[in-house]
This record gives C-alpha cells, structure tokens and sequence, in this order.
C-alpha cells in the first residue's frame, strides 16, 4: 500500500502575524506540488487565517494545534474544530503531550476532540508517546497502545485519522529513541490501529520528536514511518524544507 508522506509542523505558541506570514511565504516560495511529501504547517489559532491567505489553496496544508470537544457555546478562550476548518483547516492536532501535561487532557478528551475534529471535516491528528520512565519500565508499547485504544475516535477510517507517535522525552530534548525502537513502535501501531479500525494500510503513521534535516532521512526511510511531526525545526524555513526534501 503506498502512504503519501506528511511532513507537518507545529509552530506551538510561536510568531506574531509578520513572522507567520513570512515563514509560510517562505515555504510557499520553495514548495512545490508534487514533491516527494505533502506538508502541513498548525500555527497558533491566532495565526491560521493569515497563513491561510499566505498559503492560498496550494501545495501546503494548514491546520489547528488543539481544538474543543464541543460544537460550540460557553467554553471561553477555546477553539472549535469547525472555527479551524472555517479559516480553510484541513487537520488538527489534538492529545499533544504539551496539552496531555498542561491541561490534564485524558485519553478520552482527546478521543472527544477527535471525534469532533472529525465531525467539523478535519483530518484529528491524534498525538501518543511515553514518557521516559516509561521506556525505562519496558512499558511503552503497552503505554502507546492503551492511548491509541483510548483515544482513537469511533467512526474513524484509515484515511480519515492520522496517528502521531511523540515520545514525550525526545520533544524539543535533541534526543529521539533508536530507529530500530521506532520502526518496532510504529510497527505495533500499526497492528493495534488496525485491530481497531479494520485494516490500517492506508493509515498515515508519523514520527515526532526532535526530527531535524540531520536525522529525518533515517527516520522517514523507515517502511511504517509515513511522515513527521516537527516542532522547533518547523520553525525554520530552510529546516523544515530540508525535512520535507528528506522523505
Ligand atoms: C512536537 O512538539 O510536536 C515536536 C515534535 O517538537 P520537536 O520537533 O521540537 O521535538
């Protein structure tokens, strides 16, 4: 099964409005329809509707970082899934362990934004990853897959969801685990996914955590890597272009 490889970047809570158009202007400039990859930019909510017109319908994506379990109604300072999909979203991260630690986000908080993510038409991007102690125990498979049973949406397809594996200590850390541990991750990811969603072929399966131009070979050659999650080296134009000519 040939999965399109996603290079998508998470800005965080980074850039005024001039930044974020001049480094979505920037990856306009050198990003072409048809490369090697698709890619995808989530700057803060703030900056979604300039990036958006920067990006006018071309050959990058953008998305939301984070987005509400509800429709709509009194939850102030939120987003919705469909304000994101409004300003011309096509995805949105949601379970990221930033929110997982900031706002004590359970599996099934992120299974409820998913499932809304999905019922406004955004592709959820659904971030999973142990921490260290974790690893250290001989627990993170066992940790990765009870979050995507917990947090996978009901009526997700195998086109329709994308999963991110972010181990929480390779995270803005330089460090990531040995290629052979995240072939053998996203391997099991991809066996537990299907299990759930009835078969996971087409399942775009990425790889987060300290990914630079340096690295990003390696990772995305391999065969159960479908694409990246990038924080700080999406912050670059040249970097993040790097990653994307990478795959
Ligand atoms: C992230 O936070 O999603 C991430 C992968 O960050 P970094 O690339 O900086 O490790």
């Amino acid at each position: 099964m040939t999965r399109r490889v996603l290079i998508a970047g998470n800005w965080k809570m980074n850039m005024l409005r001039a930044e974020g158009e001049a480094l979505a202007s920037a990856l306009a400039k050198d990003f072409a329809v048809g490369a090697g990859a698709d890619m995808l930019v989530c700057p803060p909510a703030t900056l979604i509707a300039p990036v958006a017109a920067v990006l006018n319908g071309g050959a990058i994506s953008v998305g939301g970082q984070d987005c509400h379990m509800n429709e709509s109604g009194a939850h102030t300072g939120d987003v919705a899934a469909a304000m994101i999909k409004d300003l011309g979203g096509s995805h949105v991260i949601v379970g990221h362990s930033e929110r997982r630690a900031d706002h004590g986000e359970s599996d099934a908080t992120v299974k409820a934004k998913a499932e809304a993510a999905l019922a406004a038409g955004l592709v959820p991007i659904v971030c999973v990853g142990e921490t260290e102690a974790e690893r250290d125990a001989g627990k993170a498979e066992a940790v990765v897959e009870a979050q995507i049973r917990g947090s996978l949406p009901a009526g997700a397809t195998e086109t329709g969801v994308v999963i991110a594996y972010e181990p929480v200590w390779a995270i803005g850390t330089g460090r990531t685990p040995t290629i052979d541990d995240i072939a053998a991750m996203h391997a099991h990811m991809r066996k537990v996914a299907g299990s759930m969603l009835g078969s996971a072929g087409a399942l775009l399966l990425l790889y987060g955590g300290s990914v630079k131009p340096g690295n990003a070979a390696e990772i995305l050659a391999l065969e159960d890597v479908d694409g990246a999650l990038v924080g700080g080296a999406s912050l670059k134009a040249e970097d993040f272009l790097a990653i994307a000519a990478a795959a």
